[in-house]
């Protein structure tokens, strides 16, 4: 059994656990197929976007200097010589008082320098002739999509590590990639530990709970860009659960135990990791909730023993396990993006350690405002739902007031933030 439990601080925790945490190798999948994946390599031009002069405009193609003395009282006649969709080349080069009747995409003709829109030329046909007159001049480079206006060939475009989503799917598919390297998805189990655990489509019995954490955690695990594996619940029997353990480590990239972490007779966690000779990083945090949040490493894998409370368990993984999975992806922002935020009601409760309030930021007037939500307990499910930020407290400090300028994990959002820790843990008022 671990006999000492000596708290660190939250951020030595999460650096703990970055140290030992790696990163994923990759695979080809279609382009289809990428959607929120992550690029394993930078994506970089290998042309110019567009290719060529094009046309942004259906309209023609002249040479601006031909057009230098066109006026209303002197109208310039241009004959079209050649007619071009977008796709399609013109073989001719255009001369003097020429024309090349172009749509929108096509390539601009040899010798033109700029474009009339079909709305500014005076079109005639006759005898199956076309010609335009101009009536004012136009100015070489004008209406012209020049090669490379886009990006140039050799620009460094999308990092790797970055989520692909449409746009990124635009680009690949532009410069070609019908299949994409992405890194492979970290494979995470799920354990959910405690007697008390029914499935979830069971009926209630007295005494007895259902098992949300598993499912939350899978969600948080598929929100994170992981793999998830539900490995399924165990009663608190430990020779169960120590042959659970181990057999699950070799199926996964990480594991992760819910509940049995603390230091209840049943808790058996730490004797599990102990059994198996597993380097136990740290075995409690200087936070709330879940301070008894366990991690170890065993045969180079993480095995995170987070709190069975719910909200515990929610913000174990949010602060602990996303980042090593961002990390396994290339990210390098794998930490949740923090704002500053003005606290919506008061919090008078004192901060012994680092408090993490489940709250509610929203935006007004372009200010942000947060609003811690529910019941603030470890075993809180119910303000889950409504959470979409941690709101964070230094250890050490006193009750808030409604109006004190606060930190908000923004939990939510794809993009994160490099280390956050020393600045977010030196923001106490
Ligand atoms: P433990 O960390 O095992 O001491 O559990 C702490 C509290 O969380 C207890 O009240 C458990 O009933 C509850 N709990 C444990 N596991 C789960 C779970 N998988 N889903 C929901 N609640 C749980
Ligand atoms: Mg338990």
């Amino acid at each position: 059994m671990v006999v000492t439990r000596k708290p660190i601080p939250v951020g030595q925790a999460v650096e703990r656990v970055m140290n030992v945490s790696k990163k994923g190798e990759t695979e080809w999948v279609p382009l289809e197929q990428s959607l929120h994946r992550h690029l394993a390599e930078t994506i970089i031009a290998d042309h110019d976007i567009p290719a060529f002069d094009r046309s942004p405009y259906d309209g023609f193609a002249i040479r601006a200097e031909d057009s230098i003395h066109a006026s209303k009282e002197n109208p310039l006649t241009f004959h079209v010589v050649d007619h071009i969709g977008a796709g399609s080349v013109s073989e001719k080069k255009i001369g003097r008082y020429e024309a090349v009747r172009i749509m929108t995409g096509a390539k601009i003709p040899d010798g033109a320098d700029t474009i009339v829109m079909l709305e500014l030329a005076n079109v005639i046909s006759e005898n199956g002739n076309e010609r335009i007159e101009l009536k004012r001049p136009f100015y070489s480079g004008d209406n012209i999509s020049k090669k490379g206006e886009d990006t140039a060939e050799g620009e460094r475009l999308i990092p790797a590590g970055t989520v692909i989503d449409s746009g990124v799917i635009a680009l690949l598919a532009t410069f070609g990639y019908a299949a994409v390297n992405v890194v492979k998805k970290p494979k995470i189990g799920i354990i959910a530990t405690g007697t008390e655990l029914l499935d979830i489509s069971d009926p209630l019995e007295p005494g007895k709970i259902r098992n949300s954490n598993a499912s939350m955690i899978y969600a948080q695990i598929q929100e994170a860009g992981g793999e998830p594996l539900n490995l399924g619940k165990m009663a608190d029997h430990f020779d169960s659960c120590y042959e659970a353990v181990k057999k699950a480590i070799d199926k996964v990239d990480f594991l992760i135990t819910t509940g049995g972490v603390s230091v209840g007779d049943f808790d058996f966690l730490p004797a599990i990791y102990e059994r198996l000779g597993a380097n136990v990083l740290f075995n409690k945090v200087g936070m709330r909730p879940g301070s008894v949040t366990t991690v170890a490493e065993y045969k180079g894998k993480l095995l995170f023993g987070l709190s069975g409370n719910p909200s515990a368990c929610f913000v174990g993984f949010e602060l602990f396990v996303k980042p090593v999975i961002k990390n396994w992806l290339l990210s390098d922002k794998p930490y949740s993006l923090y704002h500053q935020a003005t606290l919506s009601k008061d919090f008078l409760k004192a901060n012994p350690f680092t408090r993490f309030v489940r709250s509610s930021v929203s935006s007004e007037n372009g200010k942000l405002f947060v609003d811690p939500v529910g019941l603030d307990k470890s075993s809180s499910v119910i303000s889950l739902a409504s959470t979409n930020a941690l709101l964070v407290l230094p250890g050490g400090t006193k009750g808030y007031q409604k109006g004190d300028q606060v930190i908000v994990l923004m939990i939510k959002e794809e993009r994160g933030c490099e280390w956050p820790w020393d600045i977010i843990l030196s923001s106490s008022k």
